[in-house]
């Protein structure tokens, strides 16, 4: 389900680069859907590439797939792409590729990123890169809630609010009541250890942000 949701979000006749292929299964539903005219399939890790290899020659689709071992976007070529995908990595690793990668995405119309965890600060850094936040998905698999962002670009590089950076577009979805809970309950167990903490200026500051924070979520759960 998650990874259909990001297929579905990938515009026809897209040239990608799925960074962190693992076993390909993305890249080879792009290409087996329609979607996809061409797929960089990327992955830094050796046993992820060879898994990809395997199944992209099973399905005979090495014309269409293109297999890179590298890190983030760098096997990557000028112009070979215009959109990126970006899964089941965390936020941090996903901010560094896609800075890392700036030349790459400076060229798409397009990124569809997946973070296992702080998508607040990925909605952060493409507001203030000039990235737009076009929509966000809520897909539940194996009892997990994960989030889908589809990014394009913007005119200019904004600032987003704590309750901008935190609630982004999910507002519509149907799973946002539950998502806002488990966000509550996680910001509530932040709190907690603060409150347990020694009393450092760097803790004071620490809790009135999670303060705020769980206000913003409070807030959202009730309207
Ligand atoms: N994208 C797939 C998905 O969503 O199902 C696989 C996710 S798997 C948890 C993360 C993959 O990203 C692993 O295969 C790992 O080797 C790869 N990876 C991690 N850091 C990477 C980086 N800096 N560049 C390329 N691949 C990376």
């Amino acid at each position: 389900k998650r990874l259909a949701c990001i297929a579905a979000c990938v515009p026809k006749n897209s040239r990608v680069v799925d960074v962190g292929c693992d076993h390909a299964y993305l890249a080879i539903e792009l290409i087996d859907r329609g979607i996809a005219c061409t797929v960089v399939a990327s992955d830094i890790v050796a046993g992820p590439i060879a898994a990809a290899r395997k199944n992209i020659q099973n399905r005979a689709l090495q014309d269409k797939i293109k297999l890179v071992q590298a890190n983030g976007l760098q096997g990557v070529q000028k112009g070979e792409v215009d959109c990126v995908i970006i899964a089941g990595m965390g936020a941090g690793v996903i901010i560094d590729i896609l800075e890392a990668g700036q030349e790459v995405i400076e060229e798409c119309n397009i990124l569809v990123l997946q973070p296992m965890v702080g998508i607040e600060l990925l909605r952060k850094w493409l507001a203030s890169h000039s990235w737009q936040i076009e929509q966000e998905y809520l897909i539940e698999e194996n009892g997990i809630i994960y989030e889908i962002l589809v990014s394009k670009p913007a005119s200019k590089a904004v600032e987003l609010s704590l309750a901008e950076c935190y609630l982004g577009k999910l507002g519509k979805q149907e799973l946002f009541p539950r998502y806002l809970e488990q966000l509550i309950k996680k910001q509530e167990k932040i709190l907690a250890a603060l409150d347990k903490a020694k009393c450092t200026e760097q803790i004071v500051q620490k809790r009135k942000k999670t303060a705020r924070i769980l206000q913003i979520l409070r807030e959202a759960y009730d309207e």
